[in-house]
């Protein structure tokens, strides 16, 4: 049996909170009931500086309902930030973690399937969404694009997975090592390593109110990913200058057949190419200052550079 925490970011949810605390309440109750596991298992809801009343809430339902914890942050730090403080505060108590929006759009039905993965020595089990028909086209395929733009860029995502997994305590304490303050779960998760598994599920519908992440978020979350994982974009601007500079070349051959033919306005040759050639030389300088940066950048975020998994003795 397992002593499972579920960590729930709140940030004006009252709308669902009731709802959720009911489904998840049956949940427990089921797993319990099935031997999966133990009855000091908790919900824990950590509200992040929500301005409508869902801390009341949560205060309310901890008093009356025998799986509700709460945290509370100072503000409103974001998603990410909430949930890893959140992570950070209740992995000592327990065994495991199970991550979930409070909207509960995915489903819980898939905890025991991942339960069951960590007791066969999972440390981290993914929630993998193998339909997203309740999303918008808009959304599906700016979601696309984005994980594609993610890999190609060197980042190792997986693929339609959101904040919903397990970790175990020895991964979260893993995560814990990792002191970056830019954060971007989804592409750090996977950097602690150990053994891993899918789960598929279906998304459905927010059970009410409406989306926290609306388009300026979602870009936000997009561009943190980008920038916090991969030194590419600055390289692109290395590889930009060399481009131009090449360019330069060919306008220096170019403006010499115009000058020998006499096509020219006096003083273009020399002009053309200086512009191309002073150009493409800021660019590869700035790529190069960039490249000294971005390691500054890597080695400001202190990740560990190794994380141990086993030691026969
Ligand atoms: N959330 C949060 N802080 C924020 C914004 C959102 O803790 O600043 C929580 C929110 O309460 C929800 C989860 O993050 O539990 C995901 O938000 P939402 O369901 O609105 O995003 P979507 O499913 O539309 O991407
Ligand atoms: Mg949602």
């Amino acid at each position: 049996m397992v002593k499972l925490y579920l960590a729930v970011p709140c940030y004006n949810e009252e709308e669902v909170l009731y709802d959720t605390t009911e489904k998840l309440t049956k949940k427990y109750d089921q797993m319990i009931n099935d031997g999966l596991i133990t009855s000091d298992s908790k919900i824990y809801y950590i509200d992040d500086g929500s301005k409508d009343k869902t801390w009341t809430i949560i205060d309310e339902l901890h008093n009356k309902n025998k799986y509700v914890n709460g945290i509370k942050m100072s503000r409103n730090r974001g998603h990410q930030n909430a949930l890893l403080g959140g992570l950070m505060t209740i992995k000592d108590d327990c065994d495991c973690v199970i991550s979930i929006d409070a909207d509960l759009q995915d489903d819980i039905n898939t905890f025991d399937e991942m339960i069951k993965d960590f007791e066969n020595g999972s440390e981290i089990v993914y929630g993998v969404r193998s339909k997203r028909a309740t999303d918008t086209a808009f959304k599906r395929m700016t979601a696309q694009g984005f994980y594609k733009v993610l890999s190609m860029l060197g980042a190792e995502v997986v693929y339609n997975h959101a904040d919903f997994r397990l970790m175990s305590k020895r991964a979260l304490n893993a995560l814990a090592e990792f002191k970056e303050v830019n954060l971007f779960l989804r592409g750090l998760v996977p950097l602690v390593g150990f053994k891993s598994s899918v789960v598929e599920y279906e998304r459905s519908e927010r059970l009410a109110g409406e989306s926290k992440y609306p388009l300026k978020k979602m870009l936000g979350l997009a561009w943190d990913g980008v920038t916090s994982l991969s030194m590419k974009p600055i390289r692109m601007i290395t590889s930009l200058g060399a481009i131009v500079f090449c360019i330069s070349l060919i306008m220096l051959i170019y403006s010499f057949i115009m000058w020998i033919i006499g096509n020219t306005v006096s003083g273009w040759s020399s002009l053309i190419v200086s512009i191309w050639a002073l150009g493409g030389l800021q660019l590869l300088a700035i790529g190069v200052v960039g490249e000294y940066i971005g390691k500054i950048y890597m080695e400001s975020k202190h990740r560990p550079r190794f994380i141990v998994e086993e030691i026969l003795k």
